[in-house]
């Protein structure tokens, strides 16, 4: 009912207008009383009395519907303002709360279900919120106001009509329970298939299908989905029928008994009063009556109706009650980025994901008092302002977790992550959103223009500062290429470029973002070395100046570092300088032998660090 608050005013206006409408649509059925009673039938009066009643009469009959007319057209207009103004209401919420939800949500629900809620479930409310309340209100009246004409007129046959009403509410009920559970049904099936649809119909579903020859397999999926959403949406359907027509039935018969029954009243002379009375009597009643039938059909229906939106309503408020655990806190402060210098410190951290760690239990990742393993268990490290911390280890080990605990993708669950030694957990998560930038391993692009995509983190940044971060990022030159420079769109998830184009336009945007730490996950699959020395080049530049924590996949990034924590299961077992680790012979130094040991064998020189084949892989000097 709170998603109605805000429009009361108009709700106010809707309900008058409905009683206006109700006792408007009273007149006629007197009306007809009168011609019988005081022109037909009345023969004591003068003939022109009664021609100038008849003809006021008629007037009012033919005003009245044309005023209903006009009155119901504005209730009409009100009622969709209110209903698509709730629902344009409950998708912003629903919108901007899942915006707030954290990772985890994402990580363990299909994208296809959370679309589907967002806009079929509430498209599926639209009927309640546009017809079924307002409607109800309106019935309501109509039937209010017809029974009680109805009694004045004769309560004897008031009762007959309407003697079986308690077994069709009863029934009504039965029926709107059962379609609830149906519409759950239909709408979870609805998910099932959108999402199956987004995720096969998506560039990465597709691609997956065709290299695999699976496309007659998802047909075949998706068919099966599809029937099993027919068979439910024709159930949903004919339950509401069914009962309807059982309604429309006993209403179409319902006048033959008020005949037999008036009939036989009258002529055993029960009926009291003038017997010209009488005939304007049953003949208004069984106007009366019909009036009653689509209302009070619709009442009856209404409840099915109901049930079935609440269903609905239900998968809406699923999500809208969802807690949302990483929020700001009151106290949170308002860090501003140009303040900030970029010191981090990780001191004694405890990360455990939801569900069960896929590690066996090991003296080096003991558990957590309720039984799961963590993922990161006690890791505690600082670096300076400026520094580059390479995060190296096994795959699985917990490198990018660690990343995801800085900007509260994910909160501790011991321990603390600091900024300028501010808890993380401190800083308002808008700062923190602009303190910490990222670069994540697979590159994700709106499909927009090249501008878009790298203004998105500094929307304000003008032309020269587009062309000067896609320079830095080694990018210019490409898009000066595309056919509309940089007002090219780059398609599906940019999938128009290459994967070495798609990295280096992640970097221009970082740098146009301009945080103060950096988090890179650098990207595992290998480009060719023209590509790959584009952004390797990019990466010293974006990292210049910049607190980095880089989940290090190239030895110009490991050799580059101030300081190199190799992670294993969850915990930092080395760290140190690329020569310290080395020398200490242990795991970083087997990693390395294992994954560079192509004789590439660097040596430390002014301008960074120089191959075998003498050349200069990293510009950076450390400080
Ligand atoms: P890689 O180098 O292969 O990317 P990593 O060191 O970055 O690995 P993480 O991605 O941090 O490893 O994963 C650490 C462990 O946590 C893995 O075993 C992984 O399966 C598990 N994990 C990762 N994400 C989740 C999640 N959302 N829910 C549950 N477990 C997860």
């Amino acid at each position: 009912m709170s998603t109605f608050k805000p429009y009361r005013g108009t709700v106010t206006i809707v309900g008058v207008l409905i009683l206006i409408i109700s006792a408007i649509g009273l007149i006629n059925p007197l009306l007809i009383k009168v011609v019988f009673d005081d022109v037909i039938l009345a023969s004591d009066e003068p003939t022109a009395e009664r021609l100038r009643l008849l003809w006021l009469v008629v007037g009012a009959m033919i005003a009245a519907p044309i005023v209903n007319g006009a009155l119901g057209l504005w209730q009409t207009y009100l009622n969709n303002i209110v209903g698509q103004s709730v629902m344009r209401d409950l998708r912003n919420s629903l919108y901007a709360h899942l915006q707030n939800m954290p990772l985890k949500f994402f990580t363990s629900t299909r994208t296809g279900e959370i679309q589907s809620r967002l806009s079929n479930d509430v498209g599926g409310v639209q009927g309640v919120l546009t017809d079924t309340a307002s409607s109800t209100l309106s019935n309501v009246t109509t039937v209010i106001s017809t029974v009680i004409t109805m009694a004045i007129l004769s309560w004897e046959l008031t009762v007959l009509s309407l003697g079986i009403l308690p077994f069709f509410l009863w029934l009504s009920r039965k029926v709107g329970r059962v379609r609830r559970e149906i519409s759950g049904q239909t709408q979870e099936s609805l998910a099932d298939l959108t999402a199956h649809m987004q995720e096969t119909l998506s560039v990465s579903g597709i691609l997956l299908s065709k290299s695999f020859g699976r496309q007659n397999y998802e047909i075949g999926r998706f068919r099966g989905k599809n029937d099993k959403l027919f068979g439910l949406e024709i159930r949903r359907t004919m339950v509401g029928r069914g009962f309807f027509a059982l309604i429309q039935v006993f209403f179409s018969i319902m006048p033959a008994f008020v005949y037999l029954v008036a009939g036989w009243l009258f002529l055993s002379g029960s009926l009291a009063g003038d017997p010209r009375n009488v005939v304007g009597t049953i003949v208004a009643f069984t106007t009366l009556q019909s009036r009653l039938f689509f209302p009070l059909g619709q009442l009856l229906n209404v409840n099915v109706e109901i049930q079935s939106s609440l269903a609905l309503f239900d998968r809406i408020y699923e999500y809208l009650d969802l807690e949302r655990d990483i929020v700001d806190h009151d106290g949170a402060i308002e860090l501003a980025p140009e303040e900030v210098t970029g010191r981090i410190r990780y001191g004694d951290v405890w990360f455990k994901y939801g569900s069960p760690s896929p590690y066996g239990s090991s003296a080096l990742q003991p558990e957590s008092e309720d039984g799961r393993l963590w993922t990161i268990a006690g890791v505690e490290f600082e670096a300076s302002p400026g520094q580059l911390v390479a995060l190296v280890g096994p795959s699985g080990a917990g490198k990018t977790t660690l990343t995801y605990l800085l900007p509260r993708l994910y909160d501790v669950n011991r321990g603390a992550a600091t900024i300028d030694g501010i808890d993380v957990r401190d800083i308002r998560l808008e700062s923190l959103g602009e303190i910490v930038g990222m670069v994540t391993q697979e590159t994700y692009l709106f499909n927009a223009s090249v501008r878009e995509n790298l203004s998105y983190g500094n929307p304000e940044a003008t032309d020269e500062d587009l062309t000067r971060a896609a320079r830095a990022a080694n990018i210019w030159e490409r898009i000066q290429e595309l056919d509309d420079a940089f007002d090219t769109v780059v398609g599906e998830r940019g999938y128009k470029m290459s994967g070495g184009e798609k990295q280096r336009l992640a970097i221009a945007r970082v740098i146009l973002k301009n945080p103060s730490i950096l988090i890179l996950d650098e990207a595992t699959s290998a480009l060719d070395t023209h590509s790959e020395r584009l952004v390797q080049s990019a990466l010293r530049k974006v990292i210049q100046g910049r607190t980095t924590i880089a989940i290090a996949h190239r030895l110009s990034t490991i050799l580059a570092a101030d300081q190199i924590l190799y992670i294993d299961r969850g915990r930092i077992i080395e760290r140190g300088t690329h020569a310290q680790l080395l020398e200490r012979d242990g795991a970083y130094a087997a990693l390395y032998h294992e994954q560079f040991s192509d004789g590439a064998v660097e040596t430390r020189c002014e301008d960074g660090f120089v191959l075998a084949n003498g050349e200069v892989i990293s510009e950076r000097v450390p400080d």
